[in-house]
């Protein structure tokens, strides 16, 4: 298991303030543009606290060495933390087993394997695939190319002006013909919380397995995906204070087994011979070649660390964040705030007037605000609400009010300018 020196929420009498716990952050103490740094871009990737900084320095220093097949001192070590690390991943997401979590390189090669292994071996012609008009890109294109293979069509359950799914549409796109489900938990472009328990409930009840898509869902909320029933969890380390470069494909033990082999190469067999090679146990079968191991390492040390602050007093934090900022851009003449979900995290995603939100992005960035413009990896959605992009501030537990006070600020200035 990999260790830090940060004690657990429910082992200290006092807990840890958010000035101290954002003073962990190093990437937020600079000035950009001669501004401070006011980083509002954690939905594309959050950064990184000085004991995940710590844990990856300390591997690359003193345990650098190839995992699982060697025989030597160092590559014992290696091999402790990166399994140490899929322990944590796996307590951290409730999976019943460390062998159910697949280290992938992120969200979107999890998605690929599910699409690819369970894909090619469940979906035939006539089959339908089941997604949401708020799926990110990573949960459709990856299904568009195993449905052109197998002949298998795709559907899409609606969403509402709000931004909220069209649960009531549910039961009528579940048909016979439904062969799996993929929702997104948290969306990336409106914030909006996909109630993910009743929709695999829902979807079980017609035997369909579900794929819940958890990239933005796992920084900011407590996740369990055995009490959520998921057949499949994806998620990536870059957007909860980990490192880029690893993700996880959590998975139900009965279809792992049973799925074939998403690539092929070392690490991954039992025996090989030229006329038949036979495949390891999980979680090995899926992780073919020399993993990314000093990424798996540095998210265990995201989650240990996240855990040590608490999901519960997180969601608290940024939910009082989102509403403090909301408020603010709401009073801003010509801002159109986009995803209005009665259950949401802290992402805003708006616009401003007919001002172009790539524009928008330049201009709060000379002001030292960073936040993301476009379209978010979503174009269905953004066709959905008519509209071609948007510029979204995504907050996170060490964002203070301040940050959302400085954003406004140079909104206003962008408002100046135009
Ligand atoms: N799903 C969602 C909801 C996301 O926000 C993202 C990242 N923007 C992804 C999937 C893909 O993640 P990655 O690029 O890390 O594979």
């Amino acid at each position: 298991m990999t260790t830090l020196n940060v004690q657990h929420a429910d082992e200290t009498d006092e807990m840890r303030s958010w000035s101290e716990i954002r003073s962990d952050f190093p990437t937020l103490d600079q000035t950009i543009q001669g501004e401070p740094l006011t980083y509002l871009d954690n939905a594309a990737s959050s950064q990184m606290p000085e004991p995940v900084i710590e844990r990856i320095d300390r591997y690359q220093r003193h345990e650098h060495s190839n995992v699982h097949r060697g025989v030597h001192t160092l590559s014992q070590t290696a091999t402790d933390a990166y399994e140490g690390a899929r322990e944590a991943v796996a307590e951290f997401i409730g999976a019943p087993t460390p062998k159910q979590c697949i280290f992938t390189r992120g969200a979107t090669e999890a998605a690929n394997l599910v699409a690819q292994s369970w894909g090619r071996a469940n979906l035939e012609s006539g089959d339908e695939i089941l997604l949401t008009r708020m799926e990110h890109h990573s949960n459709i294109v990856p299904w568009q190319q195993i449905a052109d293979e197998t002949g298998a069509e795709i559907r899409v359950l609606p969403v509402t002006d709000d931004g909220e799914l069209r649960l009531d549409q549910l039961e009528e796109m579940l048909t016979d013909r439904t062969k799996i489900l993929g929702v997104v938990h948290v969306s990336n472009a409106l914030g909006t919380i996909n109630p993910v328990e009743e929709i695999v409930e829902r979807a079980h009840a017609r035997d369909v397995p579900v794929l819940v898509d958890g990239c933005q869902a796992t920084p900011h909320l407590s996740v369990d995906v055995d009490a959520m029933d998921a057949d499949f969890y994806a998620f990536s380390g870059h957007k909860m204070n980990g490192p880029t470069g690893i993700g996880v494909l959590y998975g139900k033990e009965a279809w792992l087994e049973e799925m074939p082999p998403y690539q092929g190469g070392g690490e991954m067999i039992r025996s090989v011979t030229f006329e038949e090679t036979t495949y390891a146990d999980l979680p090995n079968k899926f992780e073919a070649g020399t993993p990314a191991i000093m990424p798996a390492i540095g998210l265990g040390a995201a989650v240990e660390y996240l855990t040590s602050i608490g999901m519960d007093r997180i969601a608290e934090r940024e939910a009082e964040l989102l509403d403090y900022a909301t408020e603010l851009l709401e009073a801003e003449e010509g801002v159109r705030i986009f995803g209005r979900a009665d259950d949401k995290a802290s992402v805003l995603s708006f616009d401003l007037e007919d001002i172009h939100p790539h524009d928008i992005g330049t201009i709060v960035d000379t002001h030292g605000v960073a936040i993301r413009a476009g379209h978010h990896c979503t174009q269905p959605l953004m066709d959905r609400l008519e509209i071609p992009a948007t510029a979204r501030a995504s907050f996170s537990y060490y964002n203070t009010r301040e940050d959302a006070d400085r954003l406004v600020e140079a909104i206003e200035h962008v408002r100046e300018i135009f």
